[in-house]
């Protein structure tokens, strides 16, 4: 991360906001889904930023990549509940206790682990691909 040290007058916009609220990874400013992560319709995303235009499928199948983030997401939430439910009930004899705590989980955070996964892909996994702050700069300024 390099600063940037010309007065452009725009206040950089942090990348825990950027990867909280799924914005673009370029601009911080545009939203990457269409809709909010828990709704009655299945989440969308945007072909491309609305701010600074930037695609967000680089090339054709880029998502799959994210099947893997979302799958070693789903593990360590499984492993988190499981360990969890050993500490708290020390329960060590049946299966459905774990199954009936860990299976709700998953299932709540399964649009979570897909939204996240994607962002995550964008931000941190994706070389070249960078936050410009000149790009976060209001259009037609
Ligand atoms: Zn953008």
């Amino acid at each position: 991360m390099e600063n940037t040290h010309k007065n452009t007058g725009i206040k950089p916009i942090s990348q825990t906001y950027a990867v909280l609220n799924a914005k673009c990874p370029r601009c911080r400013r545009g939203d990457m889904f269409m809709n909010p992560m828990y709704g009655f319709k299945s989440q969308k995303m945007y072909t491309s930023c609305s701010h600074c235009a930037l695609k967000y499928e680089r090339e054709l199948g880029y998502f799959y990549v994210s099947m893997f983030i979302s799958y070693a997401l789903n593990v360590a939430q499984m492993i988190t509940v499981g360990v969890l439910t050993y500490f708290i009930t020390g329960n060590t004899e049946s299966p459905w206790l774990y199954m009936g705590t860990i299976f709700p989980v998953v299932l709540i955070l399964a649009p979570l682990n897909f939204r996240y996964s994607r962002v995550i892909l964008l931000h941190y996994m994706t070389p070249g691909l960078n936050y410009i702050p000149s790009m976060s700069e209001n259009k037609g300024s």
